[in-house]
């Protein structure tokens, strides 16, 4: 008696667990979610480039989301080998130090180990990476024997739009909320709406810190954009537009075949 309704349990765990593979294999199904079959099997590498203030972090979070892979951001993988006292974190630490940047040597081997974590085997999301174009050479060597669909997307936005984006910034240091004078102006100029609080601009966000900024992305990270567009591999998208149009945008990228 014992046996046989241990088989039924094992019988019935079998039928359970095949359902829930089937369950979980829907995406093979007909009559399921239209482009759900696309979304997993085309998500891949997405590579976001985009100047300061284009809003990648924000679209990368969206991906993350929609597409369940991760993100992969070079500032928190360095910080976390930092932490973990790596032996490529603690020579990573001296160069960020001294304040200069970590050279590519040290930071290959650290992006090679991440994207071959199980968590990337369907893909993952590179956020602000390459930002040189030796960093895009060394990127597509590393990306070489990965079968994956890469896309690199560039979320496109006029300059004068994004100076007046991040330098019209003002936070309010209260509630933390913030508002741009050019384009989410409080009510009352200067003054948070909802505590009356002196609005305040952040040091990052003075217009030569942000000059400076855009300057080295203009020197160094369009030379890399120019490279993948005369590969004809760069995708474009107006990133002048509100998060979730620029989010369908990219999708429909990711979509395409
Ligand atoms: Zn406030």
């Amino acid at each position: 008696m014992k046996t046989e309704s241990g088989k039924l349990s094992r019988r019935r765990f079998l039928k359970e667990s095949t359902a829930a593979v089937a369950a979980a294999l829907t995406i093979r199904r007909p009559g399921l979610a239209r482009g759900a079959e696309k979304e997993l099997s085309r998500a891949g590498v997405v590579v976001l480039l985009g100047p300061p203030g284009a809003g990648k972090s924000e679209q990368s979070r969206r991906l993350t989301e929609r597409y369940s892979i991760p993100a992969i951001s070079t500032g928190d993988l360095l910080r976390d080998h930092v932490r973990r006292g790596t032996p490529l974190g603690l020579q990573a630490d001296s160069y960020m130090r001294a304040g200069k940047l970590v050279p590519d040597s040290l930071m290959n081997p650290i992006l090679e180990d991440r994207m071959s974590q199980p968590d990337c085997e369907r893909g993952f999301i590179l956020d602000g990476y390459p930002r040189t174009l030796a960093q895009a050479e060394s990127l597509g060597a590393l990306l070489k024997n990965k079968s994956l669909p890469t896309h690199v997307i560039l979320l496109d936005v006029p300059t004068e739009r994004l100076f007046k984006l991040l330098t019209g910034r003002r936070v309010c240091p209260r509630c933390n909320r913030s508002y741009n004078i050019y384009f989410q102006p409080p009510k009352k100029e200067g003054v948070c709406d909802v505590d009356n609080a002196s609005l305040v601009q952040r040091s990052d966000d003075k217009e030569e810190v942000i000059r400076r900024r855009l300057d080295t992305y203009q020197k160094e990270t369009v030379p890399a954009i120019e490279y993948y567009a005369s590969q004809g591999r760069l995708e474009r998208v107006n990133g002048d537009q509100p998060p979730e149009k620029v989010a369908a945008e990219i999708e429909a990228k990711l979509a395409a075949p």
